[in-house]
């Protein structure tokens, strides 16, 4: 396994083959086993682009040689930031097919966040569709050429640049050679973790347990051959790339549509065209479904199930899926370190309204405990902590931290809190880790407080979530201005956001509000009381009278 990744332990790992939960498959061979299965039918659509199961698998093949005939290797690090297009499912696999990990980043990472996740990963190529949604990627990887020493090569969608080290994704092609066997157990892929430390950390799926999710979920899903999957959030989602997704869709001979965003306007028109039976949404898509469904209806009869997960769904929400969008609601919580947790199409409405389901795997451990880590009984609220076959043990390269995260025993602390029904249904009450859920994206407070904290008149800072209707939470920041500042030199929201926004931090991570106070209220520890901070984020005539200063 890749230095810097935590294996399964060696009779857990042996345990999982043993129940044919790892088939030791790797997910390059598996595209061309699919590809064997269902040759002719369509794979992937984009727009009026149409790929066949075939065509995927040769392009991938080409690519793969391409990428070995640039240096590319097996072991490498490859941070891949592309928009829903096909050739982010292309680079994905040709990269699994070479033994070179990606690193899925979010498309609307800036210079902030590729930064850290070249430096962290010590990626040797950097992967960007050009010029998208107006900024210029290509400008960006190469400022990142000049300051990451690890990194060789760009490759973008758009046309060459004067700069040899800028390489269009179309040059990367070569006739097929043999490759050398890709090892199951190893890291095929790295997933970013939602945030609870300043900057997102690695998490490394292997072949083997990525595989057994995409099994595992297709079959709770009931994914046939005759289904088409429209991926309407970013494809370097968990949600959108496996839970089943985009994979889990390719493994059953599926066709998946990629959609441009998730907007009324875009996926509308590609369910009635497509004839789209599933997707998977955020509440606040799901809302803006609704809406839209008000304003204009379109024809959704394909769809049968919509997945809603990655933030809180409210259960008046959830209430009026099936009658108002006319499909089944399938409620899913679920982290891209692992744990999956749904709700089935046998269910009760009750529980598929206000649950969020069992684990998809009968070898899901999941414990809720109390503060000193003791297991709580059923109704009673407390952390949850899971392992289980496709789960991680270890975030890459990251050993202190790994140290808090994870248990001796080798459960992962999500950080979530929640109950489980006495029949074993999980209910997500809330959350420990300091993170606010901003329309499904996840964001750390650490992170923006550090980038707040950098301007000159703010003296501290303190980021906490506040409830919004519509987008499930909004960013909250209090800010204390140095005592030596004089009157009027206190940042309104604005130059704030102008300021975080030059230091390239993502467009999301922005606060939406500010308020300065005189100081923060403590815990009896001495720790800034963030819960004290939400309440007066909720309430804004709440007296802000708390005792320490700056
Ligand atoms: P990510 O790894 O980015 O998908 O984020 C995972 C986190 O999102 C979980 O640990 C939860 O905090 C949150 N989350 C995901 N699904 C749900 C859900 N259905 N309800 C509430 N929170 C959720």
């Amino acid at each position: 396994m890749l230095p810097g990744c935590t294996p399964w332990p060696a009779p857990i790992a042996a345990g999982y083959r043993r129940e044919g939960l790892w088939l030791g498959e790797s997910l390059g061979d598996l595209l061309k086993t699919w590809a064997g299965e269902h040759g002719t039918r369509t794979a992937l659509v984009k727009g009026e682009l149409r790929l066949s199961y075939r065509d995927l698998d040769a392009r991938v093949d080409r690519m793969a040689a391409g990428f070995l005939s640039r240096g590319i290797g097996p072991g490498d690090r490859v941070v891949l930031q592309l928009p829903n297009v096909p050739e982010f499912v292309i680079v994905a696999f040709a990269l699994f097919r070479i033994g070179a990990k990606p690193v899925f980043s979010l498309a609307s990472h800036r210079a902030n966040e590729i930064r850290h996740l070249l430096e962290l990963s010590g990626a040797v190529a950097y992967v960007v569709p050009g010029t998208y949604r107006g900024f210029d990627h290509v400008a960006l990887a190469r400022d990142m050429l000049a300051e990451s020493p690890a990194l060789r090569l760009i490759f973008t969608l758009g046309a060459a640049g004067p700069d040899p080290a800028v390489v269009p994704l179309a040059e990367v092609d070569a006739e097929p050679a043999p490759l050398p066997p890709a090892d199951p157990s190893d890291v095929a892929f790295f997933l970013l973790s939602g945030g609870t430390t300043a900057l997102p950390k690695l998490i490394p799926r292997t072949h083997d347990d990525y595989a057994y999710q995409l099994r595992a979920v297709a079959e709770v899903c009931g994914l046939t051959a005759a289904d088409v999957y429209l991926a309407a959030l970013p494809v370097e989602f968990n949600f959108t790339w496996g839970c089943p997704g985009v994979l889990g869709t390719l493994s059953t001979g599926g066709r998946v549509v990629l959609a441009d965003d998730p907007t009324p306007d875009d996926c509308f028109t590609a369910i009635e065209r497509e004839r789209v039976t599933f997707t998977s949404v955020v509440p606040t898509v799901a809302q803006l479904w609704l809406e839209a469904m008000e304003w204009g209806p379109a024809d959704l009869s394909s769809l049968r199930t919509i997945q809603i997960g990655g933030a809180r769904l409210q259960p008046e929400l959830a209430a009026r899926i099936e009658p108002e969008l006319g499909c089944r609601l399938q409620q899913v919580f679920g982290m891209a370190e692992g744990l999956l947790s749904m709700t089935r199409d046998d269910d009760d409405p009750q529980a598929v309204v206000h649950t969020q389901g069992r684990p998809i795997s009968p070898a899901d451990e999941v414990r809720i405990v109390d503060e000193n880590g003791d297991d709580v009984p059923a109704g009673v609220a407390g952390e949850l902590l899971t392992r289980g076959p496709y789960t991680l043990r270890g975030y890459y390269r990251a050993e202190e931290h790994n140290r808090r995260a994870f248990t001796g025993d080798g459960f992962y602390r999500t950080g979530d809190v929640a109950s489980l029904t006495p029949e074993g249904r999980l209910v997500i009450e809330g959350r420990l880790k300091d993170v606010i859920i901003r329309g499904g994206d996840k964001i750390s407070a650490g992170e923006v407080e550090g980038h707040l904290l950098a301007h000159p008149h703010v003296a501290r800072a303190a980021v906490v979530p506040v409830p919004d209707d519509f987008l499930g939470e909004r960013i909250y920041a209090f800010l204390v201005a140095p005592e030596s500042g004089a009157a009027g030199e206190r940042p309104g929201l604005p130059e704030l956001k102008q300021a975080l926004h030059q230091r390239g931090l993502a467009e999301f991570k922005l606060p939406d509000r500010v308020e300065y106070v005189a100081g923060f209220p403590l815990t009896p520890l001495g720790k800034v009381d963030k819960k004290v901070l939400a309440a007066a984020a909720r309430d804004r005539s709440a007296p802000r009278d708390w005792a320490e200063k700056g």
